[in-house]
């Protein structure tokens, strides 16, 4: 039986902690390790350590830095799924978007959606409505609100950028939007806080067998610089568009199981497009969908969906896909007359979706685990949206086999339905003046701007804004290293505030600045800190290389 207990940790979960989880790595045998750090693996490691299995997770980079941190950033029953009846997913998708928002409320929060229809256009208004009922129906008329048709003149009247143009109305409807990679990391942490040990910046560089069954496996450690092994019960492949990487190590290896698709998001001023809903339209070119989403004072465009055979590390946006978007908003927003200059920022990831042949838009986007004759399990596709149901599968799936091959049983059954730590409500005592930072401390933090609001009260210097134009303050790069994992100024700059997105030079002119402010606490001395300024400012130019492209 595993421990009677599911243990809690409560070490911050900063580089200290990071530092003693690289030794226990080494001292321990696990019952489950996980490889990957994205928001599947996270959910995964989350799940066995509330069941009180030992559970490790090592991921290669930050959390979230692969496909995680890169998404629409929806919670979403994904209506568009219901053109190819895959009602099953939907069914799947608008469940999970019920308990993610009961979960995680001040992360996961409710989105209105305008899907405007012209004359002339398809799908045809009753089609849609249609289809928004059975979307209704398959939420368990459970969501914020059912849909609502709106006639022409109340779309206008409500979104004036819409009207004109045979204009027929629109459909509104909810989802739900995400910051992705705080999901990510406050998963991770939550992990952490349910006794897993869990390490970024460790990579696993080879499966260890024995036996004919995998028992382990090989890391380095990207910061120390060592190399160790790790030994675990069962090892969960969790890897996203690597899983095939790794399983390429198992002598069982037989095809690819995932397909990469990159898909690319614009964002762009949210006074350029000043809408109140997101708006759902379709792209003029091919029909697929695309999303406008309102991100605080920035809107986010995506995406596209093409095949990806480049190197899975230096995923881009380029002239065309940039040019495919602003063509689409061209279509739906005529009056903007938006262009390239109104482009600060791209972000492009790539979809871990299940091997098939045929067109990208409809591969399927459903998962699969599958275990190897050596005893890798492995987790393909997937969505953000149905992470933690996915994880509650695959830990199903390992405390069977730790029950059958090792008598080893939980010791509580599945609670990742139970709220995620830190989505209490704020109860800020301390305040900074500068109002638009000190709502977005509250907004972000919930009752632990406390921890980051203290800080800027000790040191003045520490409530200046990292950058003018944006809310984000320098304190909360030095609470991002305490309590939130950050181990470089790219896990700063690009996934615990969003600064490299959200300004035109990407934060550049401040970058040193925000290196030298956490060089202490992480050992850096002047040449570790220009070697992360020169890779943030790498980071930053492939924001910006679809620019290249048409040199
Ligand atoms: P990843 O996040 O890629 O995590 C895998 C991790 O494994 C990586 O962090 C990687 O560094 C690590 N790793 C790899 N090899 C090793 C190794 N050898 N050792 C250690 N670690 C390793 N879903 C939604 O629900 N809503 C959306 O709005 C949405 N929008 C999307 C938009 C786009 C453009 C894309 C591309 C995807 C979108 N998705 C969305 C899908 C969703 O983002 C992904 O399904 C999800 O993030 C995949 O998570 P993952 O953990 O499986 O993979």
């Amino acid at each position: 039986m595993a421990d009677s207990y599911a243990p809690t940790c409560t070490r911050p979960f900063s580089v200290a902690a990071r530092g003693e989880n690289i030794h226990l790595l080494q001292a321990e045998t696990f019952d489950v390790l996980v490889i990957g750090g994205g928001i599947t693996g996270v959910s995964v490691a989350r799940d066995a350590a509330l069941r009180g299995f030992r559970t490790a997770l090592v991921e290669k980079g930050d959390f979230g830095e692969g496909t995680s941190s890169r998404s629409s950033r929806l919670i979403h029953g994904g209506l568009r799924y219901l053109e190819n009846y895959q009602l099953g997913l939907v069914f799947q998708c608008c469940n999970e978007r019920r308990v993610m928002r009961k979960i995680a409320p001040r992360l996961v929060r409710p989105l209105p959606f305008l899907y405007p229809l012209y004359r002339g256009q398809k799908p045809a208004p009753w089609k849609l409505r249609a289809g928004l009922t059975l979307y209704d129906a398959l939420g368990l008329f459970q969501n914020v609100q059912r849909h609502r048709w709106l006639d022409a003149a109340e779309t206008s009247r409500r979104e004036p950028l819409l009207g004109g143009r045979g204009l027929l109305g629109a459909a509104r409807f909810y989802d739900a939007q995400v910051d992705d990679a705080r999901l990510t990391m406050r998963v991770a942490r939550a992990a952490h806080q349910a006794g897993a040990v869990v390490a970024s910046y460790a990579q696993v560089t080879a499966l260890l067998m024995g036996d004919g069954r995998i028992q382990g496996v090989a890391v380095r450690d990207r910061i120390g610089g060592t190399e160790f092994e790790v030994r675990a019960r069962v090892v969960v492949n969790a890897t996203g568009v690597w899983v095939d990487q790794v399983r390429r190590q198992d002598a069982h290896y037989k095809g690819a199981t995932v397909r990469p698709t990159k898909g690319i998001h614009l964002v762009i001023p949210r006074d350029r497009l000043p809408t109140q809903h997101a708006v759902a339209f379709d792209s003029p070119r091919d029909g697929r969908h695309i999303f406008l989403i309102p991100w605080g004072e920035h809107a986010l465009v995506g995406t596209t969906d093409t095949d990806y055979e480049g190197d899975l590390e230096r995923p881009a946006a380029s002239r065309e896909d940039v040019d495919y978007l602003l063509e689409a908003l061209a279509h739906i927003f005529p009056g903007a007359r938006l262009g390239t200059d109104d482009v600060i920022s791209t972000f492009a990831g790539l979809r871990p979706l299940l091997y098939a042949e045929g067109g990208t838009y409809a591969l399927s986007r459903e998962h699969q685990i599958s275990t190897s004759p050596s005893g890798l399990l492995t987790v393909a596709g997937g969505k953000l949206t149905t992470a933690r149901l996915m994880a509650e599968e695959i830990v199903d799936q390992v405390e069977r086999r730790l029950g059958e091959e090792f008598g080893v049983h939980a010791a509580h059954p599945c609670r990742t339905r139970e709220p995620l730590p830190g989505e209490e409500r704020a109860w800020a005592a301390a305040a900074v003046s500068d109002q638009a930072a000190h709502a977005h401390l509250l907004d972000t933090y919930g009752a632990d701007a406390a921890w980051v609001m203290a800080y800027s009260e000790e040191n003045p210097a520490l409530a200046e804004r990292i950058i003018p134009e944006l809310p984000y303050l320098m304190a909360e790069a030095l609470y991002a290293i305490q309590h939130e994992m950050a181990l470089t100024l790219n896990d700063v700059l690009i996934r615990r505030t969003h600064v490299i997105y959200e300004s035109r030079d990407g934060g550049l002119g401040r970058a040193l600045a925000v290196a030298a402010e956490i060089a202490p606490r992480l050992g850096w001395d002047a040449a570790a800190v220009e070697r992360q300024v020169a890779d943030y400012r790498e980071q930053v130019r492939m924001t910006q290389s679809w620019k290249e492209d048409s040199l």
